[in-house]
């Protein structure tokens, strides 16, 4: 059959991505390294789109501008034009941007993130050996991480120390809720935030995590919250969660919520044979854990974390830590996806790594990886397990960048380009 080999826009029609043979992916390079593991992702995509389907597709990539480049080129550092490209394109890879500490603009990642609605933050975590680990057995760590990415304290409602709201909201609580005033240690010098969590930003990213682990076969799904501390907020999220699991998916879920009321109503051992009879039939398993247990937890037994569904900044910092176990920021992949629209942003979760910028020693695996994910999401099985096999077979030969290659024995270090060169023979 003719195939047209015209670049078309991906199209979404009921949530599902339509993609063409050649569809047109907008890419951004990002600050810092972005640009180096950009070329080398897009190299490494390109030749494992060419080998597996011998030209038949391929991705005619469009580059977007955001951070400093945009800012050079258009005085701008998220342009319009950007965010309309991903909106019209639907799916896009994109680099790492720079976030100034403690002054200065809000996040353009955050900005993204939220204009374009992509409320799940995609992050799964797996072991390639013999990439370096602080773990006895780094095989048995196989965790996706569902962090919700529009809400909580990420928000960014906050109000400097002293300003005029700061000392209006101040006033409301000394005269409305007193009690709660009583609670700000120093209120005249506090600076203040807002934590808003919500049922439906809840349940939807909950939703989206149990939909992924019953789709991809896996055995639980852990809520992961702060709900001892903060009642509503957190708390919300996990009972919100578990209403969702018990709700929707009552037949292929069993929710530890229900289990917990099972004990106390009929006994110990009724709940425990019925926890025996879902595992059995292969039930998914809902429960929850206090989050700060989970970084433990997944120290001590990686083995237990399965598919994981958290609250913004808890799964900020837990996904950072999980990458730390099976090698570090160089190979730990994310997206951004609005599951509803099908809108999804692949990127590292590294950041613009300014100590090695521009020196050829960045680890390209995040945003390799990112595209795989990219491949999977597109349906291009094919060219995704090329391009994994690669990088599985080159470390396995101890060809590994400078990040890996400090950690390891009789690894042999390679540049960010010889990297790239390595897979792409491999290809
Ligand atoms: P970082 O992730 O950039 O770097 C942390 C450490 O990990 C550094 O030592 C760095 O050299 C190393 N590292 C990161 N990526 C690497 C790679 N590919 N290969 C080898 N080593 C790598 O975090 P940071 O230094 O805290 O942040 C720098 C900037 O990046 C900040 O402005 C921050 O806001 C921004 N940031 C952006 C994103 C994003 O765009 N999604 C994510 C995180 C941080």
């Amino acid at each position: 059959m003719f195939q047209s080999s015209t670049a078309q826009a991906i199209t979404i029609q009921n949530g599902k991505i339509i993609v063409p043979e050649h569809p047109i992916i907008p890419f951004m390079e990002g600050d810092g390294v972005g640009p180096e593991v950009m070329r080398s992702a897009q190299q490494v995509v390109d030749a494992a789109v060419a080998k597996a389907y011998n030209g038949s597709r391929s991705i005619k990539w469009k580059e977007v501008l955001a951070g400093q480049k945009a800012e050079k080129l258009t005085g701008s550092t998220l342009p319009e034009e950007t965010l309309n490209t991903f909106k019209t394109c639907h799916v896009g890879l994109k680099g790492p941007l720079n976030t100034p500490v403690g002054e200065g603009a809000r996040s353009l990642n955050v900005a993204m993130r939220k204009e374009l609605d992509l409320y799940a933050n995609f992050r799964p975590v797996k072991y390639y050996p013999p990439a370096p680990s602080p773990l006895l057995h780094p095989e048995r760590v196989n965790a996706v991480l569902f962090r919700e990415n529009t809400e909580d304290v990420y928000a960014g409602i906050e109000f400097a120390a002293g300003s005029d709201e700061a000392k209006a909201l101040l006033e409301f609580f000394k005269t409305q809720s007193p009690e709660n005033y009583a609670r700000i240690r120093f209120p005249e010098s506090s600076a203040l935030g807002l934590k808003p969590i919500s049922s439906d930003g809840s349940q939807r990213i909950v939703r989206s995590a149990i939909e992924y682990a019953l789709q991809n076969k896996r055995k639980s799904v852990t809520i992961l919250h702060k709900g001892n501390i903060m009642k509503f907020t957190e708390g919300g999220f996990m009972n919100w969660g578990y209403d969702v699991a018990e709700k929707e998916f009552a037949t292929e879920t069993y929710s530890m919520r229900l289990h917990k009321r099972l004990a106390a109503e009929q006994g110990e051992e009724a709940a425990k044979n019925a926890l025996k009879e879902a595992k059995d039939s292969g039930k998914l398993i809902i429960k929850d854990m206090i989050v700060d247990a989970a970084f433990e937890r997944s120290i001590a037994h990686p083995e237990d974390m399965d598919v994981l569904v958290t609250t913004n900044l808890n799964g900020d910092y837990l996904s950072d830590a999980l990458a730390a176990l099976v090698g570090g920021l160089g190979i730990a992949p994310g997206a951004n996806i609005n599951y509803l629209t099908g809108d999804a942003i692949f990127e590292a979760v590294h950041g613009t790594a300014p100590d090695i910028a521009g020196k050829d020693l960045a680890n390209p695996c995040s945003l390799i990886l990112s595209s795989v994910l990219m491949l999977r999401y597109l349906g291009w099985m094919e060219a995704a397990d090329l391009v994994e096999n690669s990088l599985s077979q080159t470390f396995a030969n101890r060809t590994v960048t400078a990040d890996f290659a400090c950690q390891m024995e009789n690894a042999v270090s390679c540049s960010t380009t010889q990297f790239t060169a390595l897979l792409l023979q491999r290809i």
